[in-house]
């Protein structure tokens, strides 16, 4: 093999756009690379789809669900043992309001509605009305068993402890495949088209897409299940104490877990990290559980009497946040603070925005009616505004389309918290109600493209917001 074929064949397996950052090992020429590429190769063709969803939280799950709805052929691939994403690995166990930010006018619906539904019929979820902070609590495993029905009742091939690694091309360097290893060892998935909900943007970012990270990307949080935790008497022993347990000054909080005695704790956080890089993952998981250690130990010497249990510890720590991907439009602070309205809409959100600080503890509530909240658990809460009260409120923001999809390759979406969104507007979008809304038209979006034969950003927004309504979601 020349030097020029190897490169092209190399180029065909990777990309050719990529930035040898992407792949250091592929950087150098020689014996290594030929042997890389010819494993590549020859791995074995698992699965053939129409559209190939990698990453299955809800907002991957409902993408795949809306597709299959429209006759796609659907795989799905997660690496961990469940579906849920945060929802169910992280124990993060509350979705917010459907309603706008006055709660006068209901503004989500779909998958959200239905899976909430279906809880409710086995007693698993709690339902509040009218408040900000709460619409729906819901038992996490029972959501683990609820999604697992529902893709197999969409006939969606699941794939289960499967991690994408990297992207695969056809020799017009065309993305047709994905390489995921899992217990059988490495394959490919080949698909027409890909939606990366992968939280992270793992397969843009092997792709060498434009991604970036804020400048202050909001810290992860360890949960755990305990039986038996006072948290107001931990928030008051952390005033105190917090200093001798090494434990950061953060945002405590939790909720019950619906139909048990267990309580979701959600208090731990671990600053200056960023966890789509591996070393700093590892580090965060650690420091987040010896965090979760610390608080147990202050309360045991500081309130003998309180003998909080642990009886869980997640399967991942809750990330909130790290690379975005640069898409064909990116909310702005200013679309979701003042409300503004899209002709390409696809989802709608009230959530207020809720900036999680790198730079000091506590969180700070933006307020759609122009109210601003520093909270602080432990302390009052300090009320300004973060704009003159001009008696309006437009009562809930909108997501584009184009924030979903990336400039380049046709066949390629995506949906999750990897959207293009400034960081006060994403600190509010970033909620589930609002990540199930991007999966589910991402998923319709992929599968007109498909039925059209077009590019991603050939579909027309009216026929992807007429199919979303058509399949029960509220579209303003
Ligand atoms: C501690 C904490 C508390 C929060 N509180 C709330 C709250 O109360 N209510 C609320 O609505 N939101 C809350 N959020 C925000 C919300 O949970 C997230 O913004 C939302 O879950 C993001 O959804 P996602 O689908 O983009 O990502 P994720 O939920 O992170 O899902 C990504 C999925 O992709 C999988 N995956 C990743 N990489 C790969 C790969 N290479 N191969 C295969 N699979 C892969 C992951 O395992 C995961 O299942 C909270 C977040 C945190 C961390």
């Amino acid at each position: 093999m020349t030097n020029n074929s190897r490169r092209r064949f190399i180029n065909r397996i990777v990309g050719g756009s990529l930035g040898m950052s992407a792949f250091p090992s592929l950087a150098f020429a020689g014996r290594k690379d030929r042997s890389y590429a010819v494993q590549l190769k020859n791995l074995p063709v698992i699965d053939e789809v129409d559209i190939c969803v990698l990453g299955g939280s809800c907002t991957g799950v409902f993408a795949a669900i809306r597709a299959s709805r429209l006759r796609a052929k659907v795989a799905i691939i997660e690496k961990q043992n469940a579906f849920g994403g945060v929802a169910t690995h992280a124990l993060v166990n509350i979705w917010h309001s459907i309603y706008d930010a006055e709660f006068k006018q209901q503004i989500i619906a779909g998958l959200t509605t239905e899976t909430m539904e279906r809880l409710a019929r086995r007693n698993a979820v709690v339902k509040t009305s009218n408040n900000h902070s709460k619409a729906f609590t819901f038992n996490s495993q029972e959501l683990k068993i609820e999604l697992d029905e529902m893709v197999l009742e969409s006939n969606i091939h699941p794939y289960l402890h499967t991690l994408f690694s990297e992207p695969f091309f056809d020799e017009d360097k065309r993305l047709t495949g994905i390489i995921v290893d899992n217990k059988s060892g490495r394959g490919i998935i080949k698909a027409k088209y890909f939606i990366d909900a992968t939280g992270d943007g793992d397969l843009c970012q092997r792709l060498g897409l434009d991604t970036y990270a804020h400048d202050l990307i909001q810290p992860p949080t360890t949960c755990a299940h305990f039986e038996g935790l006072n948290i107001e008497k931990v928030n008051n022993l952390l005033k105190e104490h917090r200093e001798e347990f090494n434990i950061p000054d953060g945002f405590l909080w939790g909720s019950d877990l619906p139909g048990t005695n267990t309580f979701m704790m959600a208090g731990t956080r671990v600053y200056g990290v960023n966890c789509s890089v591996a070393d700093d993952l590892t580090r965060a998981e650690m420091e987040g559980r010896r965090q979760i250690r610390a608080i147990m130990d202050m309360v045991r010497k500081y309130a003998p009497q309180e003998q909080p249990g642990l009886v869980a510890l997640p399967s991942s720590i809750g990330i909130r946040e790290t690379r975005h991907v640069r898409c064909r439009y990116q909310v702005t602070d200013h679309d979701a603070l003042d409300g503004k309205r899209f002709e390409d809409a696809i989802a709608n959100g009230s959530y207020r925005l809720d900036i999680h600080h790198q730079d000091k503890p506590g969180l700070t509530f933006m307020y759609l009616d122009g109210t601003q909240v520093y909270s602080r658990p432990g302390y009052p809460n300090v009320t300004s505004r973060w704009r003159e009260d001009a008696g309006e409120n437009t009562g809930f923001y909108q997501v584009p389309l184009r924030s979903l999809i990336p400039p380049k390759y046709n066949n390629l979406m995506i949906a999750g918290r990897m959207l293009d969104a400034q960081m006060i507007a994403f600190s509010g979008i970033r909620v589930m109600v609002n990540m199930n809304q991007l999966g589910e038209a991402a998923g319709v979006t992929s599968s007109l493209a498909l039925h059209k034969n077009k590019a991603i950003h050939e579909v027309d927004s009216k026929d992807v917001r007429n199919e979303l309504k058509k399949g029960g979601s509220i579209i303003v």
